[in-house]
């Protein structure tokens, strides 16, 4: 019996799961086959705050799973399953296991959003990747293009600069939401062209990505473009659907009752699994201490 179960291992949990453990909770944390969250897919992260020189997404990940190691965590690396959350304790299910705790905290992050057009399903991997980071090296003296107008787009952009010949950056709209700096970094690059009002129809090509079909969404115009690589940064879901009973919004991301609490006594939620707004590693780790903060306080009352 665990006083504390963590479902997820990027910032959100396994900063909850150093907080947990420093307060003298049994911790376990189903860190699921691949740990990490989204930092893993990442490389030089600026804005964490303690790292003037920034860190590398998957070094900083390490780092904490190290400190909650160090304190005391259990980490198992298996994905979860199902959940029983009807009464406590809770029911914790993963592929090879079942677990007891008194209290949860769901901290499952999200995962890649990507454009549902004809052709991209079967192509991921063959020249559609959501993880320049990962994948750029592939692209090297290569076409490609990156999809979005977000903080994402811009850095997947601006990675493949290193690689690809020519990136052309293209998005829905008429300006981008991304922060000026990206912004400002992308638009002195000269291998990145952009185009605006521009939308993806198809990706085509046999096995590989060959090309796609463009539509401007201003003009009604498609045209064709021959492209070797198709990079999608068009946001995240979040990873809730797994967790019956637990209540959702329309969007899918969990619903923050009073500090951290979801609809279920016990059950607590931290990171972009629940949060739509901000999905910083930083505010992730913050909701991570404060939903174990909640649970210490919530386990202590009873
Ligand atoms: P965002 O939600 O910020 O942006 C998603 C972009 O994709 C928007 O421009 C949106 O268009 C577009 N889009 C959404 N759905 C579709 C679709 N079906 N077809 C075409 N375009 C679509 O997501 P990000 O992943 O970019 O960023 C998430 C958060 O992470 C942000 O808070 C961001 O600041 C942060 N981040 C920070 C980084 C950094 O600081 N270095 C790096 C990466 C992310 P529209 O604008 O029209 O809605």
């Amino acid at each position: 019996m665990y006083d504390v179960i963590i479902i997820g291992s990027g910032p959100a949990g396994l900063t909850a799961a150093i907080y947990t453990t420093r307060a003298n909770l049994k911790t376990l944390v189903i860190a699921g086959g691949k740990w990490g969250g989204q930092l893993m897919l990442t490389t030089l992260v600026e804005n964490y705050p303690g790292f003037p020189e920034g860190i590398d997404g998957p070094v900083l990940m390490e780092n904490m799973k190290k400190q909650a190691e160090k304190h005391g965590a259990e980490i198992l690396y298996q994905d979860f399953k199902k959940g029983d959350f009807s009464k406590a304790p809770f029911k914790i299910v993963t592929g090879e296991g079942e677990f007891e705790a008194k209290a949860v905290i769901i901290a499952t992050g999200a995962d890649t959003k990507w454009l549902d057009v004809p052709g991209e399903k079967e192509k991921i991997g063959r020249g559609v990747s959501s993880c320049a980071p990962c994948d750029a090296p592939f692209f090297r003296n290569k076409k490609v293009i990156v999809v979005g107008g977000g903080d994402s787009a811009m850095e997947e952009a601006l990675v493949l600069t290193k690689f690809a010949t020519s990136i052309t950056l293209i998005h829905r709209g008429d300006s981008f939401r991304a922060s000026e700096i990206m912004q400002k970094r992308v638009k002195e690059e000269s291998k990145i062209k952009i185009l605006f009002n521009t939308e993806i129809k198809e990706i085509m090509g046999e096995n590989n990505v060959t090309g796609v079909r463009l539509f401007n969404n201003k003009t009604n115009k498609e045209e064709e473009m021959a492209i070797e690589g198709v990079f999608v940064a068009v946001g995240h879901i979040p990873n809730s659907k797994v967790f019956e009973g637990i209540d959702r919004d329309e969007r899918g991301f969990i619903r923050v009752h009073d500090h951290y609490k979801t609809n279920i006594d016990g059950v607590f939620v931290a990171g972009d699994v629940h949060d739509a707004e901000y999905k910083q590693a930083v505010t992730a780790a913050g909701f991570g201490s404060a939903a174990a903060l909640e649970a210490e306080r919530w386990l202590e009352n009873r």
